[in-house]
């Protein structure tokens, strides 16, 4: 949108940026573990939501999961060669922070974002949370997303190593959710657009994605993703006369 030269009187057009920051735990087993079998995300731990927590057993598809392990070559092919006795899973805070967008000249758009501390807190409680839980699993080793973190290899080496602070920089992490960047108000001075994504001030331009999000939902967004875009479509079907397209 700010490409195509649209601005919001609300400023806000670009930023208010979520990402629900997530680290992986990985966890082997003895035996395997198929987690590539079945149903994507079937189990969620949803106990510390009113925390912002909330943590997830994903299946990382051999690609991804050998991007996140913290080694190469012969070494790296050595722990993939365990890949059905693996399993991934990891914590997703519901971000405090906000970050943005911006077309930077040359380099198309670019995000920024900064973790805050609270959020780095949190995502290290819920890695020692989601580690607990592998080893209460009989996961015999675990890896952590903490550059420089020994392998562990039990609950009471996680409780020694994780009784220091983890230093902010040093966790891994990554996002695979954006939201918020168009976020939705009645009031055009605090969001980009009404609450069924009409542009304010663009008649006809509706919005109908995750940028819609006035903040982090704490949980996976696509069902709300798309409730949103069926909500929205049917009210531009309905109204499709009084807009000049
Ligand atoms: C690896 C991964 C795993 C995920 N797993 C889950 C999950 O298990 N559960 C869950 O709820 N969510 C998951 N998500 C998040 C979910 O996919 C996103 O929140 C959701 O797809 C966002 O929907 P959207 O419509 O906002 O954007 P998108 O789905 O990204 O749709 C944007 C569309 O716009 C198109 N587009 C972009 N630029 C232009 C242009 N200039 N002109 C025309 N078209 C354009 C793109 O090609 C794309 O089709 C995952 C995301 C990733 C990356």
């Amino acid at each position: 949108m700010t490409r195509s030269g649209l601005r919001s009187a609300s400023g806000q057009l670009g930023r208010n940026l979520s990402v629900h920051p997530n680290a992986v735990v990985t966890a082997f087993f003895d035996q395997d573990v198929t987690g590539w079998h079945g149903v994507h995300q079937a189990f969620q731990v949803r106990e510390f939501l009113d925390e912002g927590l909330l943590l997830t057993a994903t299946n990382l598809t051999p690609p991804m999961l050998a991007g996140i392990l913290p080694a190469y070559g012969r070494e790296l092919g050595e722990l993939m060669a365990d890949y059905n006795r693996i399993v991934t899973a990891g914590p997703l805070v519901s971000d405090t922070g906000t970050g943005r967008i911006r077309p930077v000249p040359g380099l198309g758009p670019q995000v920024f974002y900064q973790l805050t501390d609270h959020d780095a807190e949190r995502l290290a409680r819920g890695v020692e949370l989601t580690a607990e839980a592998l080893f209460a699993a009989g996961a015999r080793r675990v890896l952590l997303p903490v550059d420089g973190a020994p392998v562990v290899r039990g609950p009471d080496e996680l409780r020694r190593l994780l009784a220091r602070p983890v230093p902010k920089r040093s966790l891994q992490l990554f996002s695979v959710h954006l939201m918020g960047t168009a976020r939705m108000s009645e009031d055009p001075r605090r969001g980009v657009t009404g609450s069924f994504g009409e542009f304010h001030g663009v008649p006809g331009l509706i919005v109908a994605d995750a940028s819609l999000f006035p903040g982090p939902i704490g949980i996976n967004p696509m069902e709300t993703v798309i409730a949103l875009a069926m909500r929205n479509a049917r009210r531009l079907v309905e109204r499709r006369d009084s807009y000049e397209l």
